[in-house]
């Protein structure tokens, strides 16, 4: 049974201050739930993927809440002259477990394409990371009919190798990319569509035992209005959040629709 994961994306948001007011009432809802034995607190596992400037003082923050702390990107390399990178290694040193690659953001803004998110995915499994592999298709493409078709091209180029029982350590969120930060969510059976077509390229790739038991989270201008409905899809594993995720109760109203 996998289990689902809620995982919130600050993106390049969050001075001191803010961030650690934002950890503190996200952990303060969570030890609440726990206390409580409310089954809130044990539905799913919470993700939160600071900017790395924050890790270091948010990670203390998480000891025994059961959140998790994730990173939004890494260098494939483990070390080397890369003047303002940050290595998996490094992140893992930090207390990270996860680490998102391939956000549709950073193929834009950055250029990065499948090799090169393909070679960051390993570079997590390698450092004992959870690497989040993002894929999604633009407006365009899917006005054209081609989503399927970039989903297959995007996983065929950025997955990594996985070697048996890594499987539970990846985790694929699909984002379309016209659905991020702009209020416009897919509908569920597009997500439906979406995530059968990864669960069955997983399977051609890695094997039916392999594929059942990677993660597949969907990614989109979730909010709390919506992410019960969305939760309750069989395929959908969890959620990845931009803009919710940076209110304590929206992120953890979406938390609890699990
Ligand atoms: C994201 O950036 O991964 C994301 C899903 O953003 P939003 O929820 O704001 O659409």
């Amino acid at each position: 049974m996998r289990r689902k994961l809620i995982a919130g994306n600050w993106k390049m948001n969050g001075l001191s201050e803010e961030g650690l007011r934002l950890t503190e009432a996200i952990v303060e809802r969570r030890l609440r739930a726990m206390e409580h034995g409310s089954e809130d607190a044990e539905s799913c596992e919470l993700l939160i993927c600071p900017p790395f400037t924050l890790l270091a003082q948010i990670r203390p923050m998480l000891g025994g809440t059961g959140v998790s702390l994730g990173a939004q990107d890494c260098h494939p390399a483990a070390s080397g002259a890369h003047t303002g990178d940050i290595s998996a290694p490094m992140l893992a040193d930090l207390g990270c477990a996860y680490v998102i690659v391939g956000h549709s953001e950073r193929r834009q803004n950055h250029r990065e394409d499948d090799s090169l998110v393909q070679a960051k995915a390993q570079a997590a499994l390698d450092a004992g990371l959870t690497p989040i592999l993002c894929i999604g298709e633009t407006e365009d493409e899917r006005e054209a009919g081609k989503t399927q078709e970039v989903l297959r091209r995007q996983l065929s180029g950025s997955l990594p190798e996985l070697k048996s029982g890594e499987a539970t350590s990846l985790v694929i969120a699909y984002e379309p990319v016209w659905a991020i930060g702009t209020g416009k969510s897919a509908k569920n059976e597009d997500v439906r569509e979406a995530h059968a077509s990864v669960r069955s390229f997983l399977e051609e790739r890695f094997g039916a035992e392999l594929a059942r038991e990677a993660r597949l989270l969907y990614g989109g201008s979730v909010k709390p209005e919506t992410s019960a409905s969305l939760l309750a899809e069989d395929e959908v594993d969890g959620a990845l959040i931009g803009g919710a995720s940076l209110k304590a109760e929206d992120f953890w109203a979406i938390a609890i629709s699990c």
